[in-house]
């Protein structure tokens, strides 16, 4: 039989640090590893499991790498896949190591728990944790300085032992322009001509994770801030913009959004984006603030865009209020990008075809660019809903339960683009696949 060269992409990075390995060949039975030192059975047993090749894994350690050098070796492979999150979780026989990419995770490793101790040793000290502490969970954090992350650790003791999870930022997290984040152009002209006027708001809602403040840094990135005064107050500030004035909640001083919204009208804003809108006080002052010359946007975690304006009439806000204040309100999903490198033409299924009106989408099949998952980053899926008169009237005439159903009637016969006519335009363009927008609608 023929030998095939496996990609080493498939092989942990800590095995192949671990052996130095340089080519693995496959021939269909037997696997033939080139490396600096000889691989033990064991080891070569652990390689087939991560190559899908045999069921069951064996958890060794004759030749060990220091707690530091493991660590390097989970963050060299989160950085160059792109991951947010590296998960050490402890099974019956060891722990398995799973990294996030772009919303999913994939198994990368298992290692055993000599391994993960030394190294949970490490993850403590530099996060100014309790090394002697393994019954209650800990949170700590620290710098990547050479590659500039911060990584912020959560440690929770769990049935098997320990579970870790870190979460990687990087130190500059740099706002997306408006126009990379997948909207049509008809999109982009709506929003365009919303932030043209001196007051109003933008709405933005979703599940959490959604993007819902990396699309309102973007829109404020449209904005001309040498003209105008731009203020943020946010919960946590997770994208530094050096052209605004950015303010971080801190309830424990009694910093709310509500406070810091009143304190910061007084500071002659032009625009205001508030994380989030919670509670009763914090949207009554938004709904002000934008029928005072002041342009808001801000988010509302509700799942469709009629729930904002049912989310604030449960909050006791008066319809004059919420017909008066809100312009354009954005839904936003999260959803992955087809990878440039091996998408290729597919027939759709039966079942989307109708609901798409397409018969072909381009969809990736999986290569080294993508971590073999067909995917590479992420874009939003938007339904873009301006607030027409009629649907003003309709929230104006809002009186009690009764008449409700019209109001929302009316109001979602004026959403422009819906999350459907926007997928259409991604599926048209080969951005993204009917398989990942599916879960969404
Ligand atoms: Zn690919």
């Amino acid at each position: 039989m023929e030998l095939q060269l496996i990609s080493l992409n498939l092989v942990s990075n800590r095995l192949r640090k671990k052996y130095k390995i340089k080519n693995i060949n496959w021939d269909g039975k037997e696997l033939y590893i080139e490396s600096d030192y000889s691989v033990p059975t064991e080891a070569v047993s652990e390689i087939k499991t991560q190559l899908g090749l045999e069921m069951s894994y064996n958890v060794f350690s004759d030749k060990h790498l220091e707690g530091n050098e493991v660590l390097e070796c989970f963050f060299e492979d989160a950085f160059l896949k792109r991951a947010t999150d590296i998960h050490f979780e402890p099974v019956d026989m060891g722990v398995r190591v799973r990294i996030r990419i772009d919303g999913y995770l994939h198994t990368v490793d298992t290692i055993c728990l000599e391994e993960y101790d030394r190294m949970i040793r490490v993850i403590k000290i530099q996060g100014n944790m309790d090394i002697s502490e393994n019954r209650l969970p800990q949170e700590g954090g620290f710098r990547h300085e050479s590659r500039g992350y911060d990584i912020r650790v959560s440690i929770i003791p769990s049935l098997y032992g320990e579970k870790t999870v870190l979460r990687i930022l990087p130190v500059e997290n740099k706002f997306k322009n408006l126009d990379k984040l997948g909207m049509s152009k008809q999109q982009l002209d709506i929003i365009e001509k919303a932030l043209q006027k001196r007051s109003g708001s933008i709405i933005v809602n979703g599940p959490t994770g959604s993007g819902k403040s990396t699309t309102l840094h973007a829109i404020l990135n449209e904005v001309n801030k040498s003209v105008q005064s731009v203020l943020s107050i946010e919960d946590p500030i997770e994208i530094i913009d050096h052209d605004i004035t950015q303010f971080q909640v801190n309830e424990a001083l009694g910093l709310t959004y509500a406070e810091y919204l009143k304190r910061v009208l007084r500071q002659d804003p032009d625009i205001i984006y508030l994380g989030e809108i919670r509670d009763t006080e914090t949207a009554r002052l938004a709904c002000e603030a934008s029928l005072t010359g002041h342009y808001l946007l801000s988010t509302i975690h509700t799942k469709t865009t009629s729930d904002v304006i049912l989310r604030m009439l449960e909050m006791g806000i008066e319809p004059f209020l919420i017909s008066g204040s809100i312009d354009l309100i954005i839904n936003q999903r999260l959803i992955r990008r087809n990878c440039p490198m091996c998408s290729k033409k597919v027939s759709v299924k039966k079942e989307y075809q109708q609901l798409f009106g397409i018969t072909e989408e381009v969809k990736g099949s999986g290569c080294k660019h993508c971590n073999n998952t067909g995917y590479y980053g992420r874009i939003g899926l938007f339904e873009i809903n301006e607030v027409t008169e009629k649907t003003k009237a309709s929230i104006f005439s809002f009186q009690n339960n009764h008449n409700i159903e019209n109001c929302l009637s009316d109001f979602n016969e004026g959403i422009g683009i819906s999350l459907v006519d926007h997928a259409k335009y991604l599926l048209k363009n080969g951005m993204t696949n009917c398989q990942e927008i599916l879960p969404c609608l």
